[in-house]
């Protein structure tokens, strides 16, 4: 009898850890309460446009631990596109000011030697830190299965980095920037509105744009519902079974062992090992009753920020319009849509790029702001259906300023809101990456594992601050390695 492994939730940390479940020959079933698998990185079609609710860059595209995840997983193969874009995005001011910040490191420190020769010390100190940091890869291993020889094999890699993180590693973006000097004021209107305003670290920064520099932070054409359907694909060619509509209420325990979980409708499931690939705070807290909290979960979902909840509009226009830039961010001060005031602007993404996104001779756009979650918990019924369209009629005409003359086009329009992601993901107020990487958490992770607690495994973007899709297939990876070095197993990739 193969030994049965449950895994709660079908979003990419979900389908990671039960792909290789099943490759390690476990019964392996993954328990999803949505309809569909993916959960944050997931799609949907309105009007033959599809809208995208998550994949702009996949770290790992090119080389490194995350991609050999990303072939093994098959999100990719043969077949996927990869894009790397040469604009990692445009910003507008509202005042006619355009800044642009190119993928490619040489690229933009020419571009911003051209704006502002005044900043050149600085500019090539940023652009150096940059290059060097690319040199970070991502262990392998989890840090319990790792060996001293481990740390001492990446110590060549890392010497070159341990002065960036030395120097920057509990930095902010706003101290970082402080710390440079810049004299320029297009350059310092455009970082530190985009990055300075917030608790947001330094080395997440520099380290975003050194992977698009290395071609390692592409964009896999089709998105994520088709990088989602893949790894489905995968999971139960290798026998995995996948249950849709199953939400799990309760882990089940025994001596401090886990035997199984209990569905919302009362089903019990039994298994030898269950891994919680769902929101980190509903496992610990709700699923497991707060029987097993550690100090470390405690602080961090007591201390550590959340990512602001977003809402998302999307328009299906029944034209091409082509865009240099896949992103541009418009920080205009004194904007609002609805009932939100836009600190930090919003984002308005192009998908001309890719042709599956929208039918021939038509254009996909997802316009994106933050928002905040006391705004939408109470929010129910007429209310939350007047904000909705008041949102719509804003946005609206928001895209109108930069294109204008495209509302007599538009063929589609969809509104996704915090709630709309609470209700199809469980995500905790709409957080859709976990806890946001400051200065305090980003060289910091959770354990995988609680004390007191058997066969019991923790895996996705709660884990890591930053979140993202890599941490999370790679701690679904992780668990699944835990699990066989228990068994004293060989653990097949
Ligand atoms: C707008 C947006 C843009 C993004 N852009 C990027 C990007 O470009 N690159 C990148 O790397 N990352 C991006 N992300 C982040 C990325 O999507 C997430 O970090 C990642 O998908 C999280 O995966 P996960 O499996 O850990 O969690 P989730 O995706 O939240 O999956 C959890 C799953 O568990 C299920 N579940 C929850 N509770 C239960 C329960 N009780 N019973 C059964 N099932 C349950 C949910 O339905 C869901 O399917 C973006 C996210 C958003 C929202």
């Amino acid at each position: 009898m193969k030994e049965k492994v449950v895994i709660i939730g079908g979003g990419v940390a979900g389908l990671s850890a039960g792909i290789y479940a099943a490759k390690n020959g476990f019964d392996t079933e993954i328990l999803e309460m949505h309809s569909v698998a993916g959960g944050q990185c997931t799609a949907w079609e309105r009007n033959r446009f599809r809208f995208d609710y998550c994949l702009h860059w996949l770290v790992g595209t090119s080389k490194g631990a995350f991609h050999d995840i990303w072939k093994e997983t098959n999100v990719l193969n043969d077949r996927t596109e990869i894009i790397d874009h040469e604009i990692h995005s445009q910003i507008i001011d509202g005042e006619g000011n355009t800044f642009i910040i190119y993928a490619d490191i040489d690229r933009w420190e020419r571009y911003l030697l051209g704006i502002a020769p005044e900043d050149e010390v600085p500019i090539r100190r940023m652009c150096k830190t940059m290059r060097k940091s690319a040199f970070l890869e991502p262990f392998a291993l989890p840090p319990e299965l790792r060996s001293p020889l481990d740390y001492i094999r990446i110590m060549p890699k890392f010497f070159p980095l341990f002065q960036v993180v030395r120097k920057y590693g509990r930095l902010t973006c706003r101290e970082y920037f402080d710390r440079l000097h810049f004299k320029s004021p297009r350059i310092r209107s455009a970082l530190y509105t985009m990055y300075g305003e917030r608790n947001f670290s330094a080395m997440a920064f520099i380290f975003m744009l050194a992977w698009f520099n290395q071609k390692n932070a592409g964009y896999i054409k089709g998105g994520s519902y088709p990088l989602a359907q893949r790894m489905v694909e995968r999971f139960t060619s290798l026998g995995g079974a996948i249950s849709y509509r199953k939400r799990v209420e309760k882990i089940t325990v025994e001596n401090g062992m886990v035997r199984g979980v209990v569905l919302a409708d009362g089903t019990s499931i039994a298994a030898d090992y269950v891994i919680s690939a769902a929101d980190g705070y509903s496992t610990i807290y709700s699923m497991l009753g707060g029987k097993y909290v550690t100090k470390a979960f405690d602080h961090a979902h007591k201390n550590w920020e959340l990512f602001p909840p977003l809402v998302q509009v999307s328009f299906g226009i029944g034209r091409e319009v082509l865009s240099e830039a896949p992103i541009v961010l418009n920080f205009t001060k004194g904007m609002s849509i609805g009932s939100t005031r836009l600190e930090f602007g919003y984002s308005l993404m192009n998908y001309s790029y890719d042709s599956t996104m929208a039918p021939e001779g038509k254009t996909t756009m997802v316009m994106r702001f933050e928002t905040q979650w006391d705004l939408w918990k109470d929010l129910e019924g007429d209310a939350y259906r007047a904000e909705k369209e008041q949102i719509l009629k804003d946005a609206t005409a928001c895209l109108e300023t930069i294109y204008p003359g495209i509302s007599g086009f538009i063929e589609a329009t969809d509104v996704a809101t915090p709630k709309t992601d609470v209700r199809f993901t469980g995500v905790r107020n709409g957080a859709y990456e976990g806890f946001m990487p400051t200065r305090e958490n980003m060289m910091k992770s959770l354990k995988m594992q609680l004390p007191g607690l058997r066969n019991f495994y923790m895996a996705g973007q709660w884990l890591v601050p930053g979140g993202g899709l890599p941490p999370s297939a790679q701690t679904g990876k992780w668990a699944v390695q835990l699990i066989c070095r228990k068994k004293k197993q060989e653990f097949k990739s």
